[in-house]
């Protein structure tokens, strides 16, 4: 590639919000679908390895740091028409949702506050305060490597933080969402709400990867594990995985440069020097201690690199 700008030796922790990891061999920054199928084509070509990610939100780099090129697919742009916004998937998820309430649409006012992009929340179905992307999320456009295809809603499989996009081997090249009709001041009010309630639990700047653990979904639990679980602290059919925490004595532990915080049990925050290993070790401690209480076995909503 001619005009291309390849990084060396770039710090993967300066990369995530959990600012951890070693050094990756060599970086891109994309900003267009285009350009993103331009550098993985390139990648082939020279046989190096590569991997691609975004905004970096829900990620545990490498202590030993990355092989190949590392490539960022970060900006883009969006277009909204009617009730329809496509957004490329670089797009951060907070410009979706405050262009969607400019223009009185609604349906991800919920998901206000969460970082990363519009590409990222999809394939992980982000979501917050009972609602996920998936539900506004109309079709989706991946490169499999060979050719650029739209992907309906419903063959992304879509589940609680969960989608096909997820397991295959495609990327993520831009999304359509649909929104209903709502009042843009009531839009902006929820908003600013919801993200000056996140502002209490995840602080400006805080080193974390937002929740550690997945909540677990109430129905796929057998009767004889619910029989432990306080009901009560069932929320929209999910039992919260900071109670289950909090009751293995999670809150306030600190282990390497981890610590978890008094008022959150799932939430692991890097004091400064956490390593991925330790990150590791402190999350199958506590998934042990989970499995003897309650014989549930916790599932990492982030995703090791
Ligand atoms: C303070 C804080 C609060 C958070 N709160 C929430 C919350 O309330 N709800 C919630 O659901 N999440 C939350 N998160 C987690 C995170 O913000 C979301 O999961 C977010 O949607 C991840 O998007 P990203 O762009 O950062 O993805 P990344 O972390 O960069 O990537 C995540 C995964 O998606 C893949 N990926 C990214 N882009 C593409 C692409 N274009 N094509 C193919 N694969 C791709 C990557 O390879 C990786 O496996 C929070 C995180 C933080 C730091």
């Amino acid at each position: 590639m001619s005009n291309v700008k390849i990084k060396r030796n770039v710090s993967l922790a300066s990369l995530s919000t959990f600012h951890i990891g070693g050094k990756t061999e060599l970086f891109r920054l994309v900003k267009t679908p285009e350009d993103l199928i331009r550098t993985i084509e390139w990648a082939k070509e020279q046989k190096i390895p590569f991997r691609v990610f975004a905004g970096g939100s829900n990620i545990v780099f490498p202590d030993e740091g990355l092989k190949g090129l590392l490539i960022r697919f970060h900006g883009g742009s969006l277009k909204v028409s009617k009730n329809k916004i496509i957004a490329d998937a670089g797009v951060p998820l907070m410009k979706v949702i405050g262009t969607a309430i400019r223009h009185g649409l609604r349906g991800l006012e919920t998901l206000s506050g969460i970082p990363g992009t519009v590409g990222g929340a999809t394939v992980g179905n982000a979501g917050a305060y009972g609602h996920s992307i998936s539900e506004a999320v109309r079709r989706v456009e991946v490169w499999d490597g060979k050719k650029r295809k739209w992907i309906a809603n419903k063959a992304c499989k879509f589940a609680y933080r969960e989608s096909a996009l997820k397991h295959e081997s495609l990327f993520v090249l831009r999304v359509e969402l649909r929104f209903k009709k709502g009042d843009r001041k009531e839009l902006q009010k929820k908003s600013k709400e919801i993200v000056s309630i996140r502002e209490k639990k995840y602080k400006p700047g805080i080193k974390c990867p937002g929740s550690f653990f997945k909540n677990v979904v109430a129905s796929e639990v057998p009767r004889s594990v619910m029989k432990k679980i306080n009901r009560a602290k069932i929320i929209g059919g999910k039992i919260p995985t900071g109670y289950l925490l909090e009751e293995v004595g999670a809150k306030g532990m600190k282990f390497g440069g981890i610590r978890i915080p008094d008022f959150h049990g799932n939430l692991f925050e890097n004091t400064g020097k956490a390593t991925a290993k330790d990150v590791k070790t402190l999350a199958d401690i506590l998934r042990k201690k989970v499995k003897a209480k309650f014989g549930i076995t916790l599932e990492e909503e982030v995703r090791y690199f």
